[in-house]
């Protein structure tokens, strides 16, 4: 059995093993993907269990995505210019750091039918995400694009750095006017995620006929993009970026494309099951209040 890894902190909560154990048992592949999970001074030692024989490559995540480039023997093109890695691929017994996440952000809008070309960006966050969002807008022809972010150092860092590679783009950070003119919105944090679901990181109004895409996933409907529609903007959740991502990971590893709606379907199954499981536990929790009283 060969296997793949998801090395990150925390990982317990990951849909990936079950889109990605979904797709190997679709392709009849004897292969597994299973959590690492990794606390920061542990990433050394969990890069050399990847590099054992039955280990074929791994996904990283929060919070190693840049922290593990050291440790690979070489960086792809695509993840050195983004500056994060989500994905390693064992080639000739070396490990080699890709970025799907740019694929992912690319493919979701494709298949949205957004136009990128010439279009006014705005991107909350200045992370990982927020870097995937950046140089995927730029490489698909937008012509400006704003970053706003709560650390400004780290808006005018990542600005800089689309600037150095795509000196075209018109690239600026917390320049916060601009987002009454975007057309496309991106929430590249994580405020709005589960258990915070009534935060959102847009406190300014959304212009009409905007795109709002949140690359938050859980919950699946945000306050981000409920507050979006309700403005006439039309908006996008972060689960199609996670299939796309995930597809394209897999092809790496495998030389195999699956087809989009096998993890698709695992993802929401996943979902609806963890949605049971707190339903559950809230239920029991309700019986023990009655109980002691
Ligand atoms: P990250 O590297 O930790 O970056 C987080 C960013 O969000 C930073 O810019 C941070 O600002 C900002 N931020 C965090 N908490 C905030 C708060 N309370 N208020 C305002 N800003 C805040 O994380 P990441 O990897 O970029 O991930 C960001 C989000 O994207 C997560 O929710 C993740 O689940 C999602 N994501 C989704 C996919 C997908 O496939 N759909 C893929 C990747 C990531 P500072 O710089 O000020 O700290």
């Amino acid at each position: 059995m060969k296997r793949v890894f998801l090395i990150g902190y925390p990982v317990k909560h990951s849909l990936s093993p079950a889109m990605q154990n979904a797709a190997f048992r679709a392709l009849n592949l004897d292969w597994e993907y299973g959590l690492l999970e990794t606390p920061r001074d542990q990433l050394g030692e969990v890069v050399a269990r990847i590099r054992l024989d039955d280990c074929t490559g791994a996904n990283v995540t929060v919070p190693h995505k840049e922290a593990v480039m050291p440790y690979l023997d070489d960086i792809a093109d695509h993840a050195r210019h983004v500056g994060a890695v989500n994905t390693i691929i064992k080639r000739d017994g070396k490990l080699i750091g890709d970025n799907t996440d740019v694929y992912g952000i690319v493919q979701t809008l494709t298949q949205a039918l957004v136009k990128m070309r010439g279009a006014r960006v705005a991107i909350l966050g200045a992370g990982g995400a927020a870097h995937a969002a950046a140089f995927a807008l730029a490489e698909s022809g937008a012509a400006h694009i704003v970053i706003v972010n709560r650390t400004h150092t780290r808006a005018a860092m990542l600005a800089e750095r689309v600037r150095g590679e795509f000196p075209r783009v018109t690239v600026t950070a917390n320049e916060t006017e601009s987002l009454a003119r975007a057309q496309i919105i991106i929430n590249a944090t994580p405020v709005g995620m589960t258990p915070r679901e009534g935060e959102s990181p847009m406190t300014y109004a959304f212009p009409r006929h905007a795109v709002a895409f949140d690359l938050v996933y859980r919950p699946l409907q945000t306050r981000f993009l409920r507050e979006a529609e309700l403005a006439g903007a039309r908006a996008i959740g972060g689960l199609g970026m996670l299939v796309h991502q995930g597809v394209e990971a897999f092809k790496l590893w495998t030389g195999y494309r699956v087809p989009d709606q096998i993890m698709l379907d695992a993802a929401m199954a996943e979902l609806e099951r963890a949605r049971e499981l707190k339903r559950g536990a809230s239920e029991v929790r309700h019986v023990a209040i009655l109980d002691s009283r």
